[in-house]
């Protein structure tokens, strides 16, 4: 015999039930069954929504009562033949007046008692279960309709009653005994007290229902069918990629629901644990899914290699309570008093932790709890209290529990660094940790509001080996943004397939609009940033990114703006990871560089800048690798301006250098104003960043700028400025001839060398590695310990916009 059970959504309404009786039908083929029903969807809740306005003297109570007859009425006119109607309205309607009876009880009482809340609650799955049965009765079906309340027999512990196994499982096999049909009904959740009161077995019961028949008549298997496909390795809701898990232990099951997963009711385990009965969830709407079998011993566990973790678990409205005091130490009996006060009190402790030095002991109970346990330990523990033994309890609320499940966990290491690196590097703040001492379990409490974002980069780093999200939020859409955003949408497939990263725009702005989409902005979207775009402020930009508190996400700043750094440290405080091309933040003071830095550190993040020097040469990268592995950077010899190579490789006497220079602004290489290329600004600050990264704390003013602009050219107008460059053809000419002279060309040459930072113009020989550099090319030439005598060379393109996206795009997959 098997037993299934239909949860709330599978019996909602009609065209649920139809499911529902096919699936009876094909079972009830091979096999005699036993069906347990649950209240419509939404039906226990609305009975206790009316009885509780009617308490607070709130008439609405009537109409609630009237939608649910009425649902009620309407499914019994939808499911049965006319003939077979009649008797089957007068019965829900003589229910409804019950229950309108006992409602009216309590609005004129102002009182709602468990005992009546379990009367009214009752009706939910008794009318369920009735419907159902003479459905299948009309249908021509051999079925019988069991009363659980009178088979299943609890103390009168009302709304949470306690099962008395024995009489229980007589009276249900009796029942068996006299009953013979094809298929039986009942009704879960509800039971009966040994006084003949109606009682339940607490909110989700009828799985419970459904096990404990199961045990009583030694079921071959018991079904739950529900709205998913099985117990998934993180609650859906939550995790839109969780996945169901084909086969788990009955321990596994049982932590994963006594931690939060809903689909099963904790309780339900138990039973059949005992009789050895394979549980399985099935899914009334996709009834060939495979579902979850939880057995005494999943498959699974055979494999050489199990997987360590089966799922995640979460539960909300905890509240941490901690008890603290020198006169805990070593005292017998401490934390014996502690449980036994709010065992007194029926509130359930969901996880302990104790420090090592017995200083301290906190307990994680549910939320709706906290008054009554901070009232029992006040007085339990008086005179502890006065004697100041202890502190007074501290109380800490809007909580959640997290669990990682799994019964391989004890025989893997790491299991703890692996879960605790993925959350700290996403900012996850963790108050409390508990291993079960079954090893079974993992459990974390964190801020309620870091539950999607945990449970999901938890999901990632234990479920998803394959692919990892990152979300990317990128400020600046001019020449290299553009580029970028457009080497993330074209590499995506890439990415997935080889690198297992999948980039997401969440967010994306210029300096007037601002665009954000926590599931990605499309390419299209994305074009109609300036249209569909909100007024952009980096204040706005970053407290969005903030509080969208997505994982592994990363800030990318593709702007010059001296503006957008100030939100810099904010950001990184909150997990969000940095890549700058922008210059300022690590050409600012030192102090503040080095302030970037630390938060970067302290906060498990990255900081990258790579494309502030030489575009996406492997520039700043070779500098932190060589220190890393403990060499130390001795000079630094380079060309580091792609506008001024252009220049003095195209200057030759030919033409004028203020046509040069104009060539050079035309094609895009120079800032709007070529003064702070010619100045040497842009390249004193890319020595500083590639100095300070060396390890040498110098400051911008410290860095040696020898002019060789005439003063009047850095006067007016740009306009000003050409005309000033024509007037001094001379002075241009003279500096390219005495290069010449010599046999040499002119360089402008940055160099770091006995702590001091010097750029300039320089004659520079064939025979020099500066000597052979064309277009838009840098060079940068390291010596260091190691590479003492021949120096380690980076050369290549150090300018443009496509090399420079592409420098920016390798920051961020390095950053993640
Ligand atoms: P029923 O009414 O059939 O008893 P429930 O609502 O009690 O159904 O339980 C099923 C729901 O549990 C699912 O719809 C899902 O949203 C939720 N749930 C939470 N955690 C999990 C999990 N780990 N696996 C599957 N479902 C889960
Ligand atoms: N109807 C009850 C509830 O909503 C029991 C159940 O559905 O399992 O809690
Ligand atoms: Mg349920």
């Amino acid at each position: 015999m098997k037993v299934l059970k239909f949860g709330g959504t599978s019996v909602a309404h009609a065209g649920n039930i139809a499911k529902v009786e096919s699936i009876i039908k094909k079972a009830s083929e091979k096999n005699k069954i036993m069906v347990v029903i649950s209240a419509l969807h939404g039906v226990t809740d609305q009975l206790i929504h009316a009885a509780e306005s009617a308490a607070d003297q709130n008439k609405h109570y009537i109409e609630t009562l009237k939608e649910l007859e009425e649902r009620h009425l309407e499914l019994v006119k939808e499911l049965l033949p006319i003939f077979a109607q009649s008797s089957l309205l007068s019965f829900v309607k003589k229910h409804f007046n019950d229950i309108e009876d006992l409602c009216y009880g309590t609005f004129v009482l102002g009182e709602f008692t468990p005992k009546i809340k379990d009367r009214i609650t009752s009706y939910g799955e008794f009318l369920s279960s009735r419907i159902i049965h003479a459905k299948l009765q009309s249908e021509g079906l051999d079925v019988s309709w069991m009363n659980s309340a009178e088979r299943i027999v609890t103390d009168s512990n009302f709304t949470y009653a306690k099962v008395n196994s024995e009489l229980t499982e007589k009276n249900i096999r009796e029942y068996f005994m006299e009953n013979h049909n094809r298929i039986s009904i009942a009704p879960g959740f509800i039971a009966g007290d040994e006084n003949g009161n109606l009682t339940t077995l607490g909110r989700g019961g009828s799985d419970y229902t459904a096990a404990i028949i199961a045990a009583a008549i030694d079921a071959e298997e018991l079904e739950i069918w529900t709205d998913v496909s099985g117990m998934m390795t993180a609650d859906p809701r939550l995790v839109s990629r969780a996945k169901p898990i084909p086969e788990i232990s009955y321990a596994e099951a049982m932590e994963l629901s006594h931690f939060g997963a809903k689909v099963l009711y904790p309780p339900t385990i138990q039973p059949v644990l005992a009789k050895n009965i394979d549980l399985r969830i099935k899914n009334t709407f996709d009834p060939e899914a495979y579902g979850t079998l939880i057995s005494g011993h999943p498959k699974t566990s055979d494999k050489e290699d199990p997987q360590f973790a089966v799922g995640i678990s979460n539960m909300d409205h905890i509240a941490l309570l901690t008890l603290e005091g020198s006169g805990m130490i070593g005292v017998p009996g401490f934390s014996a008093k502690l449980f036994q006060c709010l065992n007194q009190e029926e509130i359930s402790v969901i996880l302990i932790t104790q420090s090592s030095s017995e200083h301290s002991i906190t307990v994680a109970i549910n939320e709706k709890d906290v008054s009554s346990a901070k009232k029992a330990i006040s007085s339990s523990f008086q005179d502890d209290l006065k004697l100041k033994r202890v502190e007074p309890v501290k109380i800490e609320t809007g909580l959640c529990i997290i669990a990682l499940v799994g019964d391989n966990m004890k025989s893997r290491s790491g299991v703890s660094a692996k879960m605790f690196g993925c959350l700290g590097n996403n900012g996850i703040n963790i108050r409390a940790i508990a291993q079960g001492s079954s090893e079974k379990n993992i459990s974390i409490v964190i801020s309620e509001k870091d539950i999607r974002k945990a449970v999901n980069v938890l999901h990632e780093e234990i479920f998803e080996s394959e692919v990892k999200q990152v979300h990317l939020y990128i400020c600046g859409t001019g020449n290299v943004g553009t580029k970028l955003i457009r080497q993330i949408y074209d590499q995506s497939e890439y990415l997935k397939e080889n690198m297992l990263i999948s980039l997401r725009i969440a967010g994306l702005c210029n300096s007037r609009k601002m665009l954000f989409s926590s599931k990605g902005i499309s390419e299209a979207e994305f074009l109609t940033l300036n249209e569909n775009g909100i007024e952009f402020s980096e204040e706005k930009f970053a407290d969005e990114m903030i509080s969208g508190n997505l994982r592994n996400s990363v800030f990318v700043d593709v702007t010059a703006s001296p503006d957008v750094p100030h939100i810099y440290e904010k950001l990184l405080k909150h997990s969000v990871n940095i890549v700058a091309c922008n210059k300022i933040a690590a050409s600012s003071d030192f102090a503040n560089y080095k302030n970037f830095k630390n938060v970067a550190r302290n906060h498990n993040c990255k900081f990258f800048f790579e494309t502030n020097v030489g575009a996406g040469l492997p520039i700043i990268g070779t500098i932190n690798d060589l220190i890393r592995s403990g060499d130390k950077i001795t000079s630094i010899q380079a060309v580091l301006s792609g506008t001024l190579n252009f220049v003095f490789n195209h200057y030759d006497g030919s033409r004028s250098f203020s046509e040069v220079v104009a060539q050079a602004q035309r094609e895009g290489y120079t800032e709007p104003d070529p003064r702070l290329d010619l100045a040497g600004t842009d390249v004193a600050r890319k020595i500083l960043i590639l100095a300070r990264e060396a390890g040498y704390p110098i400051e911008f003013g410290a860095v040696e700028i020898e002019d060789f602009l005439p003063e009047e050219c850095m006067k007016g107008s740009v306009e000003d400025f050409y005309k000033a460059l024509f007037k001094y053809e001379d002075h241009f000419r003279k500096l390219l001839e005495s290069a010449r002279y010599r046999g040499k060309i002119l360089k402008y040459v940055a160099e770091f060398k006995d702590g001091k930072a010097k750029i300039g113009l320089q004659h520079v020989a064939p025979e020099s590695d500066l000597f052979h550099l064309y277009g838009k090319d840098n060079i940068v030439i390291f010596k260091t310990l190691r590479y003492s005598e021949q120096p380690l060379v980076v050369k290549g393109a150090g300018a443009g916009a496509e090399v420079t996206a592409s420098g920016i795009f390798a920051d961020i997959v390095r950053s993640v």
